[in-house]
Order: C-alpha cells, then structure tokens, then sequence
C-alpha cells in the first residue's frame, strides 16, 4: 500500500487505509484488533508505543511486513498463523498452518485435567502440543506421551515442547490413534476431530481454508475419533485413571455413552466459560 501523494506514510494513515479494506471482509471490529497486532509484529512496537505512535513514519521494510500480514489476512488467513504464535492457558504457541490453532475452549479440558493428580499422561492427537505441552508445564513430575497422524504437526509440537522446557518429558510418537502406541496412562486427553460433516461445510473461511481438514472433521457424524479413542483404550488406562475430550457443544449425551460403553465410571459431561457442553470426563473403576 503507499500514499496518495508525496507525505511519508505514517503509521497512522497505514491503519486507516489497511482498514478500509478489511473492514468489509471480516468486520470493522476484527479489522481494528487485527491490524492493530499486524502493526505491533511489523514495526515491533509495544500496544502502548502504538497508541502514541501514529505519527511515526512508517519505515519500508515495516510496511513490507505489515502490507504482506493485510494481504494474508485479506485471504482469511488466520491472524495466529499470520503472526506465527499464539496464546493458550497462559503459554504462547508457535502455530502453523499444519495445525489447529490452539482455542480458549480447549482451556477448559485443561482445568479439569488439572483438578487431579497424574503422573503418566497421553494426549491423542496433539497437533501444536497445546494441551501436552500445557499440562506438563503445569505438572513438573508427570511425564507424557503425544501421537498425531501428520508428521508435520508434530514438527510443531516439538517445537513447542522446547519452547516451554518439557522436550525431555514429552515422547511425541507418529500413529493413527492407538494403533502402535504403548504404555499405561493414569491420564488420557484428546481434542479430536469431532465437526459433523454437514456443520464443516458451514464453517468460517479462516477455518476451512486455512486449518487442516483432519484436525476437525473426521466426517459424517463427527463421533468416529471418540469411537477410535475409547474403543481402545482398554490396555492403556491406569485402574482409577481418568479420561477427558473434547467435544462440540451437541455432543455431550452420544459421547458420553461412548465413554459409558467403554466401561468407564462417574461419565460427566461439562460446560466451557461460554455454558456450551465442551468436555466429557470418565474413570476407570479400580
Ligand atoms: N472447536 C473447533 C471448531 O469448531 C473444532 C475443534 C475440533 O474439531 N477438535 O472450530
């Protein structure tokens, strides 16, 4: 983007313009927030240097950076892969377009993970490694186990282990679910796919232009994961060991009774900070 006439372009003047055109794409209040990020990661100021800083003269290779992030986010692009990282129960990730962004959804299988005890834990289908890497950080004596079927996810979440010094207690392990893993868990956890197939095609650009298919939607009734997941977890769950999901906001009775028929005890469905069902929890009996 340049000016219209002679006049350095400022900061200022960069915003309103980068506004103008994002604003009728994904709404005037997400185009403020965002280019106000996208400012911040171009020109490296701080939120409050950016308040005061409007006027500044904005230097060319700020505003190469700051006009490739617009045209990105013109696309629908995801501001968290635009940046490159983002926040998750308090951690940033580094996030890529191999991966699920991380949600503050997801923060609420976090908490409940972390009402209990565990010491050997088992994240099934990690992708970034949010929920593994968040949970060994919280837990400095556990030790974990994280699977996913894309090689390139775990490259993300091995870069995220480092990040946040649990590499030596995180094995990462390419597998399709169960099939090949061993060990037995006092915790297990997993933010499957679980988009129906019809709500997936009814889903933000962001999504599904930009997020893999895979990590949401593993089709038709959106249950095959946690049909895969507590279908096989008879040999890896510790007597007493809990099991937790994620799950859509609909799903809380079909996955519940998945988790009843896999013969676990106290089936709970709970809620996320927005009241919608979001996980189901489960323990085997001792
Ligand atoms: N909550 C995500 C979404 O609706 C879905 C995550 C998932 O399928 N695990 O975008």
């Amino acid at each position: 983007m340049s000016g219209s006439h002679d006049a350095p372009l400022t900061l200022g003047l960069w915003l309103r313009m980068a506004h103008a055109r994002l604003a009728p794409v994904i709404g005037p209040d997400e185009a403020a927030r965002d280019l106000r990020r996208i400012a911040m990661h171009a020109t490296g100021l701080s939120a409050a240097q950016l308040g005061i800083g409007g006027g500044d003269v904005l230097a060319p290779a700020a505003q190469a950076a700051a006009d490739a992030m617009l045209a990105a986010r013109l696309a629908h692009r995801p501001l968290a892969q635009i940046l490159g990282a983002w926040p998750f129960y308090g951690r940033s990730f580094h996030v890529t377009q191999d991966t699920l962004v991380p949600r503050p959804d997801t923060e609420t299988l976090i908490e409940l993970a972390l009402e209990r005890p565990f010491s050997r834990m088992v994240d099934l289908g990690t992708g970034s490694g949010a929920i593994a890497v968040t949970l060994l950080a919280e837990r400095a004596d556990a030790l974990g186990l994280a699977s996913d079927i894309s090689q390139a996810a775990l490259e993300v979440a091995a870069r995220n282990a480092q990040r946040h010094g649990v590499a030596a207690r995180l094995d990462l392990r390419h597998a399709d679910w169960w099939d090949g893993l061993a060990g037995v868990f006092d915790l297990i956890v997993s933010n499957p796919p679980y988009v129906t197939q019809a709500d997936y095609a009814r889903l933000a650009p962001e999504i599904t232009q930009w997020e893999p298919r895979a990590a949401l939607t593993p089709g038709g009734d959106g249950l095959a994961a946690y049909r895969q997941i507590l279908g096989g977890l008879g040999p890896y769950l510790a007597a007493g060991g809990r099991c937790l999901v994620e799950i859509g906001a609909e799903q809380g009775r079909d996955v519940a009774a998945i988790f009843v028929a896999a013969g676990l005890v106290d089936v709970a469905v709970h809620a996320d900070i927005n009241g919608k069902d979001r996980v189901v929890s489960g323990r085997r009996g001792q």
